[in-house]
Protein backbone atom coordinates (compact mmCIF):
# COMPACT_ATOMS: atom_id res chain seq x y z
CA UNK A 1 0.00 0.00 0.00
CA UNK A 2 3.24 2.19 0.66
CA UNK A 3 2.83 3.78 -3.09
CA UNK A 4 -0.66 4.08 -3.23
CA UNK A 5 -1.82 7.38 -4.33
CA UNK A 6 -3.11 9.63 -1.61
CA UNK A 7 -7.02 9.82 -3.04
CA UNK A 8 -6.59 6.14 -3.30
CA UNK A 9 -5.77 4.56 0.59
CA UNK A 10 -7.51 2.83 3.64
CA UNK A 11 -7.95 4.60 6.49
CA UNK A 12 -9.99 7.52 8.04
CA UNK A 13 -9.81 11.66 7.02
CA UNK A 14 -11.45 13.92 9.33
CA UNK A 15 -13.24 16.43 7.47
CA UNK A 16 -15.64 19.44 8.50
CA UNK A 17 -16.55 17.46 11.90
CA UNK A 18 -17.01 14.05 10.17
CA UNK A 19 -14.64 10.94 9.99
CA UNK A 20 -15.13 9.74 6.63
CA UNK A 21 -13.69 7.06 4.49
CA UNK A 22 -10.42 8.17 3.06
CA UNK A 23 -11.59 7.70 -0.37
CA UNK A 24 -14.81 9.52 0.39
CA UNK A 25 -12.85 12.96 1.60
CA UNK A 26 -12.82 14.72 -1.63
CA UNK A 27 -13.59 18.50 -2.71
CA UNK A 28 -15.18 20.24 -5.95
CA UNK A 29 -13.56 21.17 -9.02
CA UNK A 30 -15.05 24.78 -8.34
CA UNK A 31 -13.58 25.13 -4.83
CA UNK A 32 -11.84 28.81 -4.08
CA UNK A 33 -8.98 27.43 -2.78
CA UNK A 34 -7.71 25.52 -6.17
CA UNK A 35 -8.42 28.60 -8.23
CA UNK A 36 -6.82 31.36 -5.92
CA UNK A 37 -4.27 29.63 -3.32
CA UNK A 38 -6.57 30.23 -0.39
CA UNK A 39 -5.60 27.23 1.59
CA UNK A 40 -3.40 27.00 4.64
CA UNK A 41 -1.79 23.69 6.36
CA UNK A 42 0.65 21.94 8.94
CA UNK A 43 2.74 19.31 8.73
CA UNK A 44 3.21 17.57 12.01
CA UNK A 45 4.53 14.69 13.48
CA UNK A 46 2.80 12.04 16.09
CA UNK A 47 5.76 10.19 18.22
CA UNK A 48 4.47 6.87 20.39
CA UNK A 49 0.99 7.84 19.65
CA UNK A 50 0.97 11.59 20.42
CA UNK A 51 2.08 14.85 18.48
CA UNK A 52 4.53 16.78 19.61
CA UNK A 53 3.54 20.63 20.06
CA UNK A 54 0.15 19.74 18.83
CA UNK A 55 -1.35 22.89 20.21
CA UNK A 56 1.44 25.41 17.94
CA UNK A 57 0.85 23.89 15.00
CA UNK A 58 -2.61 24.27 15.65
CA UNK A 59 -2.16 27.47 16.54
CA UNK A 60 -0.36 28.45 13.63
CA UNK A 61 -3.05 26.93 11.16
CA UNK A 62 -5.21 29.71 12.55
CA UNK A 63 -2.78 32.07 12.66
CA UNK A 64 -2.02 31.24 8.91
CA UNK A 65 -5.45 31.37 7.93
CA UNK A 66 -6.00 34.84 9.22
CA UNK A 67 -2.90 36.41 7.52
CA UNK A 68 -5.12 35.18 4.55
CA UNK A 69 -7.85 37.21 5.82
CA UNK A 70 -10.02 33.79 7.12
CA UNK A 71 -10.79 31.89 10.32
CA UNK A 72 -10.31 28.62 10.70
CA UNK A 73 -13.90 27.82 12.20
CA UNK A 74 -12.77 25.69 15.15
CA UNK A 75 -10.87 26.69 18.25
CA UNK A 76 -7.23 25.09 18.77
CA UNK A 77 -8.74 22.68 21.46
CA UNK A 78 -11.14 21.12 19.01
CA UNK A 79 -8.42 20.99 16.15
CA UNK A 80 -6.16 19.51 18.77
CA UNK A 81 -8.74 16.47 19.56
CA UNK A 82 -9.62 16.04 15.82
CA UNK A 83 -5.89 15.60 15.03
CA UNK A 84 -5.30 12.87 17.94
CA UNK A 85 -8.49 11.05 17.27
CA UNK A 86 -7.08 10.72 13.68
CA UNK A 87 -4.06 9.29 14.66
CA UNK A 88 -5.78 6.68 16.38
CA UNK A 89 -8.67 5.59 15.01
CA UNK A 90 -5.85 5.23 11.90
CA UNK A 91 -4.49 3.32 13.85
CA UNK A 92 -0.93 4.86 14.10
CA UNK A 93 1.92 5.57 16.23
CA UNK A 94 3.82 7.20 14.72
CA UNK A 95 2.91 9.16 11.79
CA UNK A 96 2.78 12.42 9.94
CA UNK A 97 -0.48 15.16 10.20
CA UNK A 98 -1.50 17.16 7.87
CA UNK A 99 -4.61 19.34 8.64
CA UNK A 100 -5.44 21.59 5.93
CA UNK A 101 -8.13 24.53 6.34
CA UNK A 102 -9.31 26.50 2.85
CA UNK A 103 -12.25 28.16 1.16
CA UNK A 104 -15.10 26.63 -0.40
CA UNK A 105 -17.42 27.06 -3.19
CA UNK A 106 -19.92 29.47 -2.59
CA UNK A 107 -17.92 32.40 -4.43
CA UNK A 108 -15.65 31.58 -7.41
CA UNK A 109 -13.75 34.84 -8.08
CA UNK A 110 -11.23 36.99 -6.40
CA UNK A 111 -13.39 38.24 -3.54
CA UNK A 112 -13.83 35.50 -1.67
CA UNK A 113 -16.14 36.78 1.50
CA UNK A 114 -18.81 34.26 2.00
CA UNK A 115 -17.15 31.10 1.31
CA UNK A 116 -17.13 28.53 3.63
CA UNK A 117 -14.25 27.32 5.37
CA UNK A 118 -13.67 24.08 5.61
CA UNK A 119 -11.23 21.84 7.44
CA UNK A 120 -9.34 18.31 6.58
CA UNK A 121 -6.90 16.53 8.90
CA UNK A 122 -5.35 13.68 7.34
CA UNK A 123 -2.53 11.42 8.83
CA UNK A 124 0.13 8.31 7.63
CA UNK A 125 2.77 6.72 8.41
CA UNK A 126 6.16 8.59 6.44
CA UNK A 127 8.99 7.48 8.14
CA UNK A 128 12.15 9.53 6.46
CA UNK A 129 11.55 12.89 4.32
CA UNK A 130 15.06 12.20 2.92
CA UNK A 131 16.75 9.12 1.57
CA UNK A 132 17.70 7.56 4.70
CA UNK A 133 21.32 7.05 3.33
CA UNK A 134 22.25 10.74 2.06
CA UNK A 135 20.49 11.72 5.20
CA UNK A 136 23.78 9.74 6.94
CA UNK A 137 26.09 11.36 4.45
CA UNK A 138 24.77 14.75 4.26
CA UNK A 139 21.80 16.24 2.14
CA UNK A 140 23.08 18.11 -1.04
CA UNK A 141 21.69 21.35 -1.53
CA UNK A 142 21.06 23.29 -4.94
CA UNK A 143 20.60 26.77 -4.86
CA UNK A 144 16.86 28.11 -6.06
CA UNK A 145 16.59 30.78 -8.73
CA UNK A 146 13.33 31.89 -6.87
CA UNK A 147 13.66 33.83 -3.59
CA UNK A 148 11.68 33.88 -0.71
CA UNK A 149 9.23 36.93 -1.10
CA UNK A 150 9.66 40.43 0.07
CA UNK A 151 6.96 40.34 3.38
CA UNK A 152 5.06 43.13 1.47
CA UNK A 153 4.78 41.01 -1.53
CA UNK A 154 2.84 38.36 0.34
CA UNK A 155 1.62 36.88 3.82
CA UNK A 156 5.47 34.94 3.80
CA UNK A 157 4.89 34.17 7.09
CA UNK A 158 1.73 32.11 6.68
CA UNK A 159 1.94 28.48 5.93
CA UNK A 160 -0.11 29.10 2.90
CA UNK A 161 -0.23 27.22 0.03
CA UNK A 162 0.31 29.48 -2.81
CA UNK A 163 3.91 30.31 -1.15
CA UNK A 164 5.05 26.55 -1.99
CA UNK A 165 4.43 26.89 -5.31
CA UNK A 166 8.01 28.39 -5.72
CA UNK A 167 9.26 25.51 -3.51
CA UNK A 168 7.99 22.91 -5.52
CA UNK A 169 9.22 24.78 -9.07
CA UNK A 170 12.92 24.96 -7.09
CA UNK A 171 12.71 21.20 -5.37
CA UNK A 172 12.32 20.04 -9.22
CA UNK A 173 15.01 21.71 -10.54
CA UNK A 174 17.04 20.40 -7.94
CA UNK A 175 16.02 17.29 -8.12
CA UNK A 176 16.72 17.35 -11.82
CA UNK A 177 20.33 18.41 -10.90
CA UNK A 178 21.10 15.49 -8.67
CA UNK A 179 20.04 17.31 -5.49
CA UNK A 180 17.91 16.40 -2.70
CA UNK A 181 16.49 19.93 -2.20
CA UNK A 182 17.12 23.41 -2.72
CA UNK A 183 18.51 26.51 -0.56
CA UNK A 184 16.52 29.59 -0.80
CA UNK A 185 17.77 32.80 -0.63
CA UNK A 186 15.46 36.02 0.76
CA UNK A 187 14.34 38.95 -1.95
CA UNK A 188 17.87 40.60 -0.52
CA UNK A 189 19.82 37.42 -1.56
CA UNK A 190 20.36 36.74 2.03
CA UNK A 191 20.27 32.81 3.04
CA UNK A 192 16.51 32.00 4.20
CA UNK A 193 15.78 28.54 4.00
CA UNK A 194 15.19 25.36 1.70
CA UNK A 195 11.62 24.45 0.11
CA UNK A 196 10.26 22.65 3.38
CA UNK A 197 12.81 23.13 5.99
CA UNK A 198 14.52 26.04 7.98
CA UNK A 199 18.77 26.01 7.97
CA UNK A 200 21.82 26.72 10.43
CA UNK A 201 25.42 26.15 10.31
CA UNK A 202 27.91 26.32 12.58
CA UNK A 203 31.48 27.13 12.87
CA UNK A 204 33.46 27.36 15.94
CA UNK A 205 30.81 25.53 18.29
CA UNK A 206 28.49 28.55 17.70
CA UNK A 207 25.37 28.20 15.53
CA UNK A 208 24.43 30.49 12.94
CA UNK A 209 20.36 30.81 11.44
CA UNK A 210 19.05 33.42 9.39
CA UNK A 211 16.55 35.63 10.75
CA UNK A 212 12.91 34.25 10.37
CA UNK A 213 11.35 37.46 9.08
CA UNK A 214 10.32 36.67 5.94
CA UNK A 215 9.65 32.89 5.92
CA UNK A 216 8.35 30.52 8.10
CA UNK A 217 10.13 30.57 11.88
CA UNK A 218 9.58 26.85 11.89
CA UNK A 219 8.51 25.12 15.50
CA UNK A 220 11.55 22.90 14.92
CA UNK A 221 13.52 26.03 14.11
CA UNK A 222 12.76 27.13 17.64
CA UNK A 223 12.86 23.97 19.63
CA UNK A 224 16.68 23.29 18.33
CA UNK A 225 17.36 26.85 19.19
CA UNK A 226 16.14 25.93 22.77
CA UNK A 227 17.67 22.87 22.80
CA UNK A 228 21.09 24.44 21.70
CA UNK A 229 21.13 26.84 24.53
CA UNK A 230 20.00 23.90 26.82
CA UNK A 231 23.43 22.46 26.05
CA UNK A 232 25.41 26.17 26.26
CA UNK A 233 25.49 26.25 22.65
CA UNK A 234 25.62 30.08 21.57
CA UNK A 235 23.28 30.68 18.91
CA UNK A 236 23.47 33.91 16.45
CA UNK A 237 20.54 34.63 14.23
CA UNK A 238 21.86 36.73 11.99
CA UNK A 239 21.93 37.52 8.17
CA UNK A 240 23.82 34.88 6.25
CA UNK A 241 24.80 35.44 2.91
CA UNK A 242 25.82 32.88 0.47
CA UNK A 243 29.50 34.48 0.19
CA UNK A 244 29.64 33.02 3.85
CA UNK A 245 28.62 29.51 3.29
CA UNK A 246 32.16 28.42 2.61
CA UNK A 247 33.12 29.49 6.37
CA UNK A 248 31.11 27.22 8.33
CA UNK A 249 32.21 23.56 8.70
CA UNK A 250 28.75 22.15 9.86
CA UNK A 251 24.83 22.28 8.71
CA UNK A 252 21.45 21.14 9.25
CA UNK A 253 18.03 21.69 8.21
CA UNK A 254 15.11 21.64 10.59
CA UNK A 255 11.87 20.85 9.84
CA UNK A 256 8.73 18.99 11.07
CA UNK A 257 8.78 16.02 8.27
CA UNK A 258 12.87 16.96 7.69
CA UNK A 259 13.46 16.57 11.88
CA UNK A 260 17.23 17.70 12.22
CA UNK A 261 18.77 16.89 8.62
CA UNK A 262 22.39 16.87 7.93
CA UNK A 263 24.05 19.06 5.36
CA UNK A 264 26.99 17.37 3.11
CA UNK A 265 27.07 20.21 0.19
CA UNK A 266 25.51 23.37 -0.81
CA UNK A 267 26.41 23.90 -4.31
CA UNK A 268 30.07 24.11 -4.14
CA UNK A 269 30.57 24.67 -0.70
CA UNK A 270 30.98 21.07 1.55
CA UNK A 271 29.90 20.22 5.03
CA UNK A 272 30.76 17.53 7.42
CA UNK A 273 27.78 16.57 9.71
CA UNK A 274 30.01 16.49 13.51
CA UNK A 275 29.18 16.60 16.96
CA UNK A 276 26.97 19.31 17.29
CA UNK A 277 24.51 18.60 14.28
CA UNK A 278 24.88 14.88 16.36
CA UNK A 279 23.95 15.76 19.65
CA UNK A 280 21.23 18.44 18.57
CA UNK A 281 19.43 15.69 16.40
CA UNK A 282 19.56 13.37 19.49
CA UNK A 283 18.38 15.74 21.66
CA UNK A 284 15.62 16.51 19.46
CA UNK A 285 14.71 12.82 19.18
CA UNK A 286 14.60 12.65 22.84
CA UNK A 287 12.48 15.95 22.91
CA UNK A 288 10.20 14.03 20.75
CA UNK A 289 9.98 10.96 22.87
CA UNK A 290 9.26 13.26 25.83
CA UNK A 291 12.56 12.33 27.47
CA UNK A 292 14.23 16.11 27.42
CA UNK A 293 17.59 16.39 28.61
CA UNK A 294 17.67 18.61 31.83
CA UNK A 295 18.13 22.00 31.33
N1 LIG B 1 9.99 26.41 6.09
C1 LIG B 1 9.12 25.84 5.24
C2 LIG B 1 8.92 26.47 3.90
C3 LIG B 1 8.40 24.70 5.62
O1 LIG B 1 7.53 24.13 4.77
C4 LIG B 1 8.62 24.13 6.89
C5 LIG B 1 7.87 22.89 7.29
N2 LIG B 1 6.64 23.23 7.87
C6 LIG B 1 9.54 24.75 7.74
C7 LIG B 1 10.22 25.89 7.31
C8 LIG B 1 9.80 24.22 9.11
O2 LIG B 1 8.68 24.43 9.94
P1 LIG B 1 8.35 23.47 11.15
O3 LIG B 1 9.62 23.25 11.88
O4 LIG B 1 7.36 24.23 11.94
O5 LIG B 1 7.80 22.21 10.56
Amino acid sequence: MANAAFDDRDGTIWFDGKFLDWRDAKVHVLTHAMHYGSSVFEGERAYGGTIFKSREHSERLRASARLLDFEVPYTVEQIDAAKAEVVRRNGLIDAYVRPVAFRGSEMMGVSAQHNTIHLAIAAWAWPSYFDPEQRKRGIRLDIAEYRRPDPRTAPSTSKAAGLYMICTISKHRAERRGYADALMLDWQGRVAECTGANIFFAKDGVLHTPIADCFLDGLTRRTVIELAKRRGVQVVERRIMPEELGGFSECFITGSAAEVTPVGEIAEHRFTPGALTQTLSDDYVAETQGKAIAA
